[in-house]
């Protein structure tokens, strides 16, 4: 094991935004405990004139502006000793997942690109063989919320971050299914009991009932999910 922090590099317009949310509760504490580290990069600090540019408008023509290779390749040149790959948040990019944070999650830590304006000059992507990763359908403002939305799911992966490293196993699409639903107290609530089997100690009755209601969620909820469950589950059971 080693005690190298998992880290964060975020090079931004808006360094300040960070930590942000991910300075508090369990991100927090794992992050004040050493288990994981982050750093910030303005990207600003890298532009070459009196007036700070770091954005031009787009050749072609077209609204907006884009953010300069020069300018984005110098910030990147001055992180060289970063572990992890280079990730440009952009709604052109792979859309995130759970294998993709468990994968970032295994490694020493990732750098993290975020866009602002129409996003950035696409010769630097290519330069530096940079990773497009987007949260999903939908467009941001810039990348930065979509960087601390990535790294809250990489750190709960991280070892020593989560009390019960056992939830993560059960949760929603780690086996491939969405979650089961969840119960506490009070154990009828605004006339509204908590299914019996719950309450009757019966591990594995409760096991196969959670394990039906993961399945039905899934089929009815996300299609989607729940054909790739089966195919890969028909594949285990003939690889058995
Ligand atoms: N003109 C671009 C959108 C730019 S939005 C387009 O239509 O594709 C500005 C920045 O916000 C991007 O550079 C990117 O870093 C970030 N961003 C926007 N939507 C995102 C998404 N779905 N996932 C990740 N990052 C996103």
């Amino acid at each position: 094991m080693t005690q190298t922090p998992w880290s964060a590099t975020v090079l931004t317009l808006f360094p300040e935004m960070f930590p942000g949310p991910l300075g508090l509760s369990l991100s927090g504490k794992a992050l004040m405990s050493g288990i994981w580290s982050m750093k910030t990069v303005n990207i600003r600090d890298f532009a070459a004139d009196k007036h700070n540019t770091v954005d031009d408008t787009p050749f072609g023509g077209g609204p907006g502006m884009v953010m300069r290779p020069d300018v984005v390749d110098a910030a990147l040149a001055s992180v060289e000793e970063r572990p992890g790959p280079i990730v440009y948040l952009s709604p052109r990019g792979k859309v995130f997942n759970q294998a993709m944070a468990a994968e970032l999650a295994e490694g020493d830590g990732v750098t993290l690109l975020c866009g602002r304006y129409e996003g950035i000059d696409q010769r630097v992507l290519d330069k530096r063989e940079i990773r497009e990763v987007s949260l999903g359908d939908f467009v941001l403002s810039g990348g930065e919320l979509a960087a601390m939305a990535l790294l809250d799911a990489c750190l709960r992966l991280l070892p020593g971050y989560m009390g019960a490293e056992a939830s993560l196993e059960e949760e929603s699409f780690s086996a491939g299914l969405l979650e089961y639903p969840h119960f506490t107290r009070p154990a009828t609530w605004d006339g509204m009991d908590v299914p019996a089997v719950l309450l009757s100690g019966h591990h594995e009755k409760i096991k196969a009932w959670r394990q039906a209601e993961a399945e039905r969620t899934t089929r009815t909820r996300r299609p989607d999910l729940w054909s790739r469950y089966c195919t890969t589950k028909g594949a285990g059971m003939s690889a058995n």
